[in-house]
């Protein structure tokens, strides 16, 4: 499963943040997922319940933004939004066009709880 991989992969990059400060856990962790990045929400949420266990992140919160699809179109430049990796330009038709957002995968922020 595509997701599993993925979601184990954000434990490890926020563990490894989180040990390099000091933590001794996390409270809350923020992911931005780009509607054309190819990743299932739910499959990654579902993913990510699993990948936690008996981690820092066991308890944490986990935040999903969805990032829409963005794309300028080469021809005219004008910017429009989509979801669709094939769609033209709706000012000129023109299928030359590149996508500026949808297709990230970030970890937006890490709320780390450091005990004293
Ligand atoms: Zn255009």
């Amino acid at each position: 499963m595509h997701e599993l991989s993925i979601a184990i992969e954000i434990t490890e990059i926020a563990e490894e943040a989180a040990k390099a400060e000091g933590a001794e856990s996390i409270s809350k962790v923020e992911l931005e997922i780009g509607i054309l990045s190819g990743i299932e929400l739910d499959a990654l949420k579902f993913a990510m319940t699993e990948a936690i266990r008996n981690t820092m992140l066991e308890n944490s919160e986990i935040v999903y933004h969805v990032i829409k699809g963005l794309a300028v179109c080469e021809l005219c430049c004008n910017e429009f939004e989509t979801d669709d990796h094939f769609k033209a330009c709706p000012y000129c038709n023109s299928l030359q066009t590149n996508f500026l957002k949808g297709k990230e995968l970030n970890i937006k922020t890490i709320d780390i709880e450091i005990n004293a």
